[in-house]
């Protein structure tokens, strides 16, 4: 099959009558109809002056309609979806950086970011959901517009912009990412050979819809073989098994703390389990526990299939594959679209084994991020590879194993060592449920290591047992200097472990 290269394409993999979205209980919006929806909406848009390569900023809720104005939107100027949960200084910030033209948001929303348009001096449209045409379906009205012809009307071109987006600022402030039509399909079409997708999958949503995984992964890359997807409102463990029984999914994506949460109902859902059985089950964005695939696969009966993802690569650079052949708990797989390599400090290639930093290459990867020259000074070889910063090992039959970021490697007087090793051991502990070790200024060696764990519920143990339990399988330099016991470790707004900055936040530096 060829691959699309605009969004305006890749929605034509469907028949004019199969379903492309729903959401659960909705009536089903089909390929033509999301066909003519982005026909209108691409005219609506360049009728107010807003063409090719313009910003639309998009603040919705989970759900269709923030699905179709994704693809309505990007098919024929960019699309700049935002967090709902951002405050005012946020979107403030976000709409000024990204350059927006133009604000949609749901009709009667009193979100911040309207009264914040309003200052910038930045129109608004409000969109009205008419789901009696099918989920996702809506149309918009404009408020007062500059108007006039756009620069560039009509469908966007293969290296227009389709999407900006910004990075999770896990290891700096969040940077820019300007995605092209291209990136956007070439990644979405990855993951449909990866997993094989066909007119015959049904996914069920469950992903934000302001971040990359949710959008590539959760609903154009089972588009992008004619299949659908049926979007929720966004996560709630409590729902999930309720929305399974009524769409009836072959598949879902998710990240390691939501299957945690799944896996925390199952038992009392088994009977929902047992009667729709899933195909495949999806994980990415953080490291998946070895523990919880296992357990996850054992609940489910279906194979848990890791796959890597970063903001800048649209989504996807590697996933296990399905079986027959072999997926690993512990590796993200082998390289599904993408060129992979591991690099030395000065971008030369290593050899299988070896540990460096992981490199990739291909049609989905930006070209650089936006008004940030500093970032883009050190973010390609000279080669030409994007350097990810994460740090991991290619196999001989060429499975990739991510061992930490390179931000995050602790440096002990000269000594190199990883916090996902040292997060591994104490995780071994049976009184420990959760580890993140970091790094801690010292005088004298730069930093030092420090670990802060949670314990399981009920149990104790005196810092220098656990210290000891670590001693007796790490070298004496890896081992933690001080263990902090904490009630809870703080994460960063999507979730993820964020080991720099933590010494300040726990007062330890
Ligand atoms: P920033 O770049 O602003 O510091 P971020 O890297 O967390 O934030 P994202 O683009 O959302 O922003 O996340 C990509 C990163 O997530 C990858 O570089 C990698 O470190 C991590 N990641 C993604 N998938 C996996 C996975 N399956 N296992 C381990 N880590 C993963
Ligand atoms: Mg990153």
């Amino acid at each position: 099959e060829k691959a699309a290269t605009t969004l305006h394409a890749l929605i034509r993999a469907g028949s004019d009558e199969a379903t492309a979205l729903s959401s659960p209980g909705g009536v089903p919006l089909s390929f033509g109809a999301l066909r003519a929806l982005t026909e209108r909406t691409i005219v609506a848009l360049n009728a107010q002056g807003i063409g090719r390569g313009d910003r639309v900023g998009i603040v919705l809720g989970n759900g269709p309609e923030m699905a179709a104005a994704f693809i309505a939107v990007a098919a024929g100027t960019t699309s700049a979806p935002l967090n709902p949960a951002y405050k005012a200084d946020e979107f403030a910030f976000y709409l000024t950086d990204l350059n927006a033209r133009l604000l949609i948001v749901a009709e009667g929303d009193g979100s911040p970011a309207v009264a914040v348009a309003e200052r910038l001096g930045l129109p608004v449209a409000r969109l009205h959901p008419t789901p009696e045409e099918g989920a996702g379906s809506f149309t918009l009205s404009f408020g007062d517009m500059p108007g006039g012809a756009p620069a560039r009307g009509g469908p966007a071109e293969p290296d227009d912009v389709a999407l900006v987006l910004h990075t999770s600022g896990t290891t700096s402030r969040p940077k820019i990412v300007p995605l092209s039509q291209r990136n956007v399909c070439a990644s979405a079409c990855n993951i449909r050979t990866a997993l094989a997708f066909t007119s015959e999958d049904r996914g069920l949503n469950i992903m934000p819809l302001f971040h990359i995984h949710g959008l590539i992964a959760g609903i154009l890359a089972p588009l992008a073989a004619g299949g659908q997807v049926s979007c929720t409102t966004g996560f709630n463990a409590l729902k999930f098994f309720g929305w399974m029984s009524e769409v009836r999914p072959t598949w879902y994506t998710a990240v390691p703390t939501m299957h945690q949460a799944i896996l925390g109902r199952a038992s009392r859902n088994a009977e929902i389990i047992k009667a729709n059985p899933l195909r495949f089950i999806r994980s990415s964005s953080s490291s998946m526990p070895p523990q919880v695939m296992q357990e996850i696969e054992a609940v489910f009966g279906a194979p848990l299939i890791e796959a890597y993802g970063m903001t800048e690569a649209a989504h996807q650079m590697a996933s296990n594959p399905l079986p027959p052949r072999p997926h690993y708990a512990g590796s993200v797989g082998i390289a599904a679209g993408p060129e992979i390599a591991i690099v030395d400090e000065d971008g030369e290639p290593l050899p299988a084994g070896e540990t460096g930093e992981i490199v990739i290459r291909g049609d989905n990867v930006m070209t650089g991020y936006e008004n940030n020259e500093a970032a883009n000074a050190s973010a390609f070889t000279r080669q030409g590879w994007f350097r990810t910063g994460d740090q991991g090992t290619l196999s001989e039959d060429g499975y990739l194993r991510i061992t930490g970021r390179l931000k995050e490697i602790i440096n002990r007087g000269g000594e190199k060592i990883s916090p996902r090793e040292v997060d591994e051991v104490l995780m071994d502990h049976p009184a420990v449920s959760q580890c993140v070790t970091f790094a801690m200024p010292h005088d004298k060696l730069g930093e030092d290591v420090v670990a802060a764990v949670v314990l399981r519920e009920g149990e104790s143990i005196p810092e220098k047992d656990l210290r000891g339990f670590a001693s007796e399988r790490l070298a004496p330099f890896k081992v933690p200097a001080k263990i902090v016991f904490l009630e809870e470790i703080p994460k960063g707004a999507t979730g993820k472990l964020q080991r720099i900055g933590l010494a300040e936040k726990l007062g330890l530096a």
